[in-house]
């Protein structure tokens, strides 16, 4: 298994910058176990930490970093929606939004700003259940 940094988006500067959450790296470890067990070749770390832009929730932009944005090379949807069921299934992200009344979810996968990617994130209160 191979992590790849996209270098346009400079997720690694960044990541030698602002140090993880400390929930962000238990996430992380949990998720580089889960990919080696589903023969994950390769992904790309694609956003780390980058400042606010007008408009965003800015949790890209704490220090220490909440969230990271990244993506599989080569899994298909299918399987790209089963890892964020199982990873959600795992971790309790520990707030509920108060319009919809479910809980956020540490992982999801969205075709926003540079293209389809995993944003992660995580808050002092989650937790593996
Ligand atoms: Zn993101």
């Amino acid at each position: 298994m191979r992590v790849v940094f996209d270098t346009d988006d400079s997720a690694i500067w960044a990541l030698m910058r602002v140090p993880m959450h400390h929930k962000l790296n238990e996430v992380w470890e949990w998720i580089l176990q889960k990919l080696i067990e589903w023969d994950c070749e390769e992904v790309v770390w694609e956003s780390y930490h980058r400042d606010k832009l007008p408009g965003e929730s800015g949790v890209h932009d704490t220090d220490p970093c909440r969230s990271l944005d990244w993506y599989p090379t080569k899994w298909p949807l299918t399987k790209i929606k089963r890892f964020e069921e199982e990873t959600n299934n795992a971790w309790d992200y520990g707030k509920t939004n108060p319009r919809t009344g479910k809980r956020y979810k540490v992982l999801w996968w969205h075709d926003v700003g540079r293209g389809a990617h995993y944003h992660t994130q995580v808050r002092d209160e989650t937790l593996l259940m």
